[in-house]
């Protein structure tokens, strides 16, 4: 046990959080940031870092990341302050970036962090999408949640 113990120690004590993204990692910048075959005109937003991994294991996502390290809550007392803005701020700022992607969670307080981080980011000029919402791949209609099946309705597209 103690060999594993000492190695668990070891690589908590390495991981930091990258200045750039807020990714998590044994580098800073991480591993995502200096990785140069990574579209770096794609920014896509994340609550969480274990949002970033899940779309890294999906590998949908070729561009960058930032990680906001939660969202606005009334109920939890969460605000613009509490959230890591200001490395995105900076990297839009420096210019280069065309897209932000918004792939927040579909619950109440992820459409208003969306909204607001919209409003917040509009000044930059550039583009900003949402992640889509709706029917789950293999997923039948008849056992989706009514807030589901409106959000894949108003997202419905020419077939
Ligand atoms: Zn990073």
């Amino acid at each position: 046990m103690l060999p594993l113990a000492t190695a668990l120690a070891e690589a908590a004590a390495a991981i930091r959080s990258c200045d750039e993204c807020g990714n998590l990692d044994s580098r800073n910048p991480c591993g995502v940031c200096t990785d140069v075959h990574r579209d770096r005109h794609l920014v896509c937003v994340v609550e969480q870092v274990g949002d970033l991994w899940a779309l890294e294991r999906a590998h949908v996502h070729r561009g960058l990341y930032h990680v906001l390290g939660g969202t606005l809550s009334a109920l939890a007392g969460q605000g613009p302050e509490d959230l890591n803005l200001r490395p995105l701020l900076a990297r839009l700022e420096a210019g280069g970036v065309t897209e932000v992607i918004l792939a927040l969670g579909a619950t109440v307080d992820g459409a208003t962090t969306a909204h607001w981080l919209t409003d917040r980011l509009k000044p930059f000029g550039v583009a900003i999408t949402r992640v889509g919402q709706g029917v789950p791949m293999g997923g039948a209609l008849d056992v989706l949640d009514d807030g589901t099946l409106a959000a894949a309705l108003r997202a419905r597209r020419p077939a």
